[in-house]
């Protein structure tokens, strides 16, 4: 993937808030900040993997890019479009061109509508077939596309395994032929040798069909099989971001070399710690590696010298391989 390819999604400084209960009459706002200021590209035919424990704010990300959840900051550009802005037809219009596919598949699907209606209704939706003949012509070219049976047409998601279902669910997701699928966690609850056929799935869509993806999963071993770049999240924050092989192979943030470590899983200690000092870096708490200067002030972003890759961490300034990245909004007032 040439790093001078064009993006088609750009997501900007987005940040997003969820309001607390418990305020009262005339109590300060209390609200918890699940994305705090996460910016990434994704280039055309390019699989970006956002990697992070549960409660990181991956899943948030998603619904924001795909526009069923909006953003209290920042921008969402797709293909040039500021689809943050975008509203009504606009909005359905773009919405083939990006879609979505979900971690349960069962919840997804209409239970009374037959697979082979769930996966020809966005055909209709979006006007791209003339006749019922050919929609149903186009319906059994994604069953075969993802490896189901034009035998499958008439039966109900009931019927079908976890496998089954996701691939119906991809099937419909890839209907009208959109240049983005978000996957969120789409092989979490199947077992391992489907998942591993819905990984290949994946791959092989983006290298005959060129579609990009944004793969979101807490596997490491996935992200590392399937993307050619990720970004890691912590509470929120993408604190380390780059080619893949680079980054899980030689991290530069504390963090990542934890995960990395533990792979497939970390220890709670990790998660669960208290709460951080806001405007200070969100991992100082649990950081081994943490110097004076990170209980004073909040990391910058740095890039290597070879451009491509960015950690937010005060490490990077002692070393000559980084520097202070232009692109930056360092970790700041930390809600
Ligand atoms: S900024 Fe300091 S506390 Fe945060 S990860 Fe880097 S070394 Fe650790």
């Amino acid at each position: 993937m040439s790093p001078e390819a064009p993006s088609l999604l750009e997501v900007r400084g987005l940040v997003r808030e969820f309001d607390l209960p418990g305020r009262g009459l005339f109590g300060p706002r209390r609200f918890l900040t699940a994305v705090s200021d996460v910016s990434f590209a994704i280039r055309r035919g390019e699989i970006l993997g956002l990697v992070g424990e549960s409660g990181s704010g991956k899943t948030t990300i998603g619904r924001m890019v795909m526009r069923l959840l909006d953003p209290t900051r920042g921008e969402v550009f797709f293909d040039g479009l500021d689809l943050t802005s975008l509203k009504g037809r606009k909005l359905r219009q773009q919405r083939r061109r990006f879609q979505m596919v979900f971690q349960d598949p069962y919840a997804s699907l209409n239970p009374r509508m037959s697979v082979g209606e769930i996966v020809g209704e966005p055909l209709l939706i979006h006007d791209l077939v003339n006749s019922p003949s050919e929609r149903r012509e186009r319906v059994v070219r994604l069953f075969d596309r993802v490896g189901l049976s034009s035998h499958d047409l008439d039966r109900y998601p009931r019927e079908f395994s976890g496998g089954g279902r996701q691939r119906v669910g991809i099937a419909r997701a890839i209907a009208c032929s959109p240049d983005l699928l978000v996957a969120d966690e789409p092989i979490a609850s199947l077992d391992l040798s489907i998942g591993a056929q819905i990984i290949n799935l994946f791959a092989s869509l983006n290298q005959t069909e060129r579609m990009s993806l944004l793969f979101i999963s807490h596997d490491l071993s996935v992200v590392r099989y399937l993307s050619d770049r990720v970004v890691v999240l912590y509470r929120g924050w993408a604190i380390e971001s780059g080619p893949t092989p680079e980054v899980l192979t030689a991290p530069a943030h504390p963090y990542t070399r934890l995960l990395v470590g533990q792979d497939p899983g970390i220890p709670a200690e990790l998660l669960n710690g208290e709460s951080e000092t806001p405007g200070l870096c969100p991992f100082l708490s649990r950081c081994p590696d943490a110097l004076p200067v990170c209980r004073e002030a909040a990391p910058d972003r740095f890039g290597n010298a070879g451009g491509g890759r960015e950690v937010v961490c005060h490490l990077a300034a002692s070393q000559d391989s980084w520097m202070p990245s232009s692109s930056s909004p360092s970790i700041q007032g930390i809600a």
